[in-house]
This record gives C-alpha cells, structure tokens and sequence, in this order.
C-alpha cells in the first residue's frame, strides 16, 4: 500500500526543514578540522551560530537561501520555471547574502549579464553547490523520475556543469524522492552503489574524513554518516563534526535523513533555534511543492 499523502507531506517537510538545520548547525563549524572543532566544542551538538561567517544562531545561509528562492519560483509558477529561478537567484544575489560560493557568483552573473540559462562543462565546476539547493524539485517531481532529473540537470547547470556534480544530483535526488516514498535503508543504499558503479571515485567504504565541498568528497561525507548512524540526529552531528564544509555536508544530509526519519524525527531543540521567519515559509513551501507532484495529483484524483 502507498504511504498516505499526509505522511509523504509530512516527509516532504522533514527534508526541507532538515536541510535548514544542517545549514545551521554546520555553519558554526564550516572550514573547521574535527581535532579544531574536538578542542573548542567537544562534540558540536547544539545550533549557536558563530562561525567563520560570524551568524546569529539559528541563522541559515546559502544552502537554504538558495533552495527557498527556487522553492518560491516554481510554487509560484505552479511548476517548473528555469529563468523565474535565475531571476530569484539573481534577487538573491543582489540582497548580498551573508555568504555565496564563488562559482555560484559567476553562473548566476552569466545569466544575469549574457542571458545564459545553461553553462558550459567546466572543470572547475565540480563544487557541491549545485546540490546543496536541488531539494525543491525532488519534491515537486516526485512520481516522475525522468522530469525529476532534467530538472536537476538545468538548475544545476545555472551554474555549475561537471559529470560529478550531475550525478551527485541525480543519486540525491532518487534517495530523496524513495525516501518520500517510505524507501527502507538498503534501497537508498543500492543508490549510492549505482553511483559509484558510474564514478567510482564516490566509494566511501574507507571513508577517511575529508569533507570539502569538492562534491566528490562531500557526498561521501553524507553517505558515511548517513549509512552509519541509526537517527537524523546522530547523522547530522556526525557530518558537522567533520568540519570543512560542514554547513553543506549538513544541508545534504539533512534532507536525505529528514526525508527517510522523517518530520518527528527533528530534534525540537534545534527547530526551536532555527529562524522563526525561515522555518515557518521552509515547512510551508514543502507542501506547497509536493501538492504539485503527479504523485500528489494521482493520490488526490485517486
Ligand atoms: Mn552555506
Ligand atoms: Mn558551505
């Protein structure tokens, strides 16, 4: 029997509001070393801002900055809508964020300057940023793998276009939308193996704590911590405490573990913290996208 729809909305919910809680929790600890981060906080469990960036706690950044401004494009198109998504990332852009990575910088200047919706394959452009926002179209996709991954594909290359950074999409995207589906852990993990059948370079059985945000090495990060923690909690405690591009690795985790634990899962402690403004519209906007799904549609018209 397929989950009921409040229960798929529910872990719709979870990821998004999962992903804005690894972005603040890991941004206290964003290019930190474990030994660092182990001498200053012990184990670093609690959202207190700080950081490099210097936030209040609770703050979020680009990671969930970005996904809202996508979020927003395509619940206010009723479906998929790539330049409303480069003019908000420009909007964005221009409200000079408290951070923005520096390829994000030159996609969304391209488009803003020449016009261009599709960057070219650039080596360069193997960072992590263009999964850290993929989150909305997973959800508002779900049922439809295929419109699932030329949506991931075109959001991504508004910035980034790298092999790595494709199916690093694509990988994240099929765990997000099984996971939404009630998936059990050994399917998600059957993912990660189609992947690194493709790319090797992803396996992370002898994961040795580099976490990046090279995407290679912040998926591995994810997946590590993912596979070998039992709750959301623990995986994103893990993630954090390995530093480097903690509030990224953390965004990613927390929207793979939101979706699979799902919304009751989220330590309160920590939604408590998270900014009363961006958790009201992440949980709300959730739901919003997940009711455009054909998944959705066809429960509905059921
Ligand atoms: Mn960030
Ligand atoms: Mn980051």
């Amino acid at each position: 029997m397929p989950p009921s729809t409040t229960t798929v909305i529910d872990r719709a919910r979870g990821a998004f509001l999962g992903l804005a809680l690894g972005d603040a929790l890991g941004a206290t600890t964003e290019f930190m070393l474990p030994n660092e981060i182990r001498s200053e906080y012990g184990v670093h469990r609690k959202i207190i801002g700080g950081g490099w960036l210097n936030l209040k706690p609770g703050r979020v950044t680009d990671d969930t900055e970005m996904s809202l401004a996508m979020a927003r494009a395509i619940v206010a198109a009723g479906g998929w809508d790539l330049v409303g998504i480069a003019d908000n990332f420009v909007a964005w852009m221009k409200s000079r964020p408290v951070d923005i990575g520096s390829t994000c910088r030159k996609g969304i200047r391209n488009y803003l300057l020449n016009g261009v919706l599709e960057n070219p394959v650039n080596d360069w452009d193997a960072g992590n940023g263009a999964v850290m926002r993929m989150v909305p179209v997973p959800l508002f996709t779900l049922g439809d793998e295929e419109q699932m991954a030329n949506c991931l594909l075109a959001q991504a290359h508004l910035t980034h276009n790298h092999p790595f950074s494709d199916a690093a999409c694509i990988t994240t995207g099929k765990m997000l939308q099984a996971a939404l589906l009630g998936a059990d852990r050994f399917e998600l993990h059957r993912f990660t193996q189609e992947l690194i059948a493709e790319y090797p370079k992803f396996h992370f059985n002898d994961y040795r704590g580099a976490a990046s945000g090279y995407v290679v090495e912040t998926m591995q990060t994810v997946f590590h911590y993912l596979f070998t923690t039992a709750t959301f909690e623990e995986c994103l405690i893990g993630v954090v405490n390995q530093g480097g591009d903690a509030d990224t690795t953390g965004a990613i985790a927390g929207m793979i573990a939101g979706a699979f634990y799902g919304l009751e899962s989220l330590p309160s402690r920590w939604l408590r913290k998270i900014d009363k403004t961006v958790r009201r519209e992440v949980d709300e906007i959730a739901g919003d996208l997940l009711r455009l799904s054909p998944w959705y549609r066809e429960q509905v018209s059921g």
